[in-house]
């Protein structure tokens, strides 16, 4: 038997002791060491994002192979190991494949599932079992409580493969919470210039922790004005919207330069009928949105140690704990669900 964190209905979780599952010969079992908690979980547990529940919430996770298929190889046994997120025909290995697949986009699998997130359950829980596919092991100079930010950062770096950015633009991160802290990290070290923008003096500090040259507090200041000080009046080559809300996505067509970028980061939140277009079309911009990013890139990236990110877990909690977790995690850096430490 093992424990689970159920979210049976919007903020209401109950701890279930379940049968250890039955694994599918592609199928890897993992028991949980730590997993963080994000800006998704907080709006699954809200119900601002439907999905259908219950559900088991976590999918920034970290822990040891307890368990493989039938047709694995033992070795993976024992190995410390991180997962993607996105259930596809080619995470397990099936032969047929969807026309998604086919064309290497896995992460827009036609039969997808998503761990944690939508119909699949995830790592507020002692075991969560994973296709082969998704597994990638951790190298022993990443610890497992930093390891919980593989898929974060995975999602910062893909920002940037879809967005691509040369040495010295002006890449302005709107909202720097969370991701929006990581994604400032990823964009100074490919060599661009940041700026964070947020209404909090906190964020805005620790951004600078993590690469961001310059600031622009926007309850004090008028960040278009500031953005266009710092930039010429030219404005900023990407803006990155990092906020989820209406009039973060309106700031950015403000701050953004003519054919320059607006990146959008957020899955929730983000319905904007009050948007204005015109300058899109006026100024030629374009918009990119961008979900999941390369594991083994960001593995490569925490292992370097340049990106401090032990530094950004404020608090943990015991599984038992979910809910105070979440609820803490709306105002904290990041907040963990401890499985390694519990009594
Ligand atoms: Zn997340
Ligand atoms: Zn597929």
């Amino acid at each position: 038997m093992y424990k689970a964190a159920v979210l049976v209905s919007p903020e209401e979780i109950t701890i279930e002791e379940r049968q250890e599952p039955r694994l599918d010969p592609n199928e890897v079992l993992i028991k949980v060491k730590f997993a963080g908690v994000c800006g998704t979980d907080i709006a699954l547990f809200s119900g601002e994002y439907k999905v259908p529940l219950p559900l088991v919430l976590g999918h920034e996770f970290s822990g040891e192979v307890v368990e493989v298929g039938s047709t694995l190889e033992k070795e993976l046994i024992g190995k410390r190991v991180v997962a993607e997120i996105n259930n596809s025909c080619l995470s397990y290995r099936n032969k047929d494949l969807c026309r998604f697949c086919e064309r290497g986009l896995s992460n827009h699998c036609a039969r997808r599932t998503v761990v944690g997130i939508v119909s699949y359950d995830g790592a507020f829980s002692e075991l969560v079992r994973v296709p082969v596919g998704s597994v990638h092991v951790l190298p022993p100079e990443i610890s497992l409580k930093e390891a919980v930010f593989v898929e974060p950062l995975a999602a910062a770096i893909q920002t940037f493969e879809l967005v691509p950015v040369n040495k010295d633009d002006k890449v302005a991160v709107l909202g720097v919470g969370r991701l929006g802290t990581l994604i400032s990290a990823v964009a100074n070290s490919l060599g661009a210039r940041v700026i964070a923008i947020s209404r909090s003096k906190q964020k805005l500090e620790r951004a600078k922790k993590f690469g961001a040259s310059e600031v622009i507090n926007s309850s004090l200041e008028d960040s278009v004005q500031k953005l266009k000080d710092i930039t010429n009046g030219v404005g900023a080559d990407i803006v990155v919207e990092a906020t989820g809300t209406a009039e973060g996505l309106s700031a950015a067509l403000e701050l953004v330069r003519p054919r320059g970028t607006i990146a959008l980061k957020t899955t929730c939140g983000l319905v904007s009928p009050s948007v204005n277009f015109t300058k899109a079309v006026v100024d030629e911009i374009r918009v990119q949105g961008s979900r999941c990013g390369p594991f083994d890139r960001a593995i490569e990236r925490l292992k370097s140690g340049t990106i401090p990110v032990g530094s950004l877990i404020s608090d943990s909690y015991p599984l038992e704990k979910v809910k105070d977790a979440i609820v803490a995690a709306n105002s904290a850096s990041k907040v963990l669900i401890d499985l390694e430490n519990q009594v």
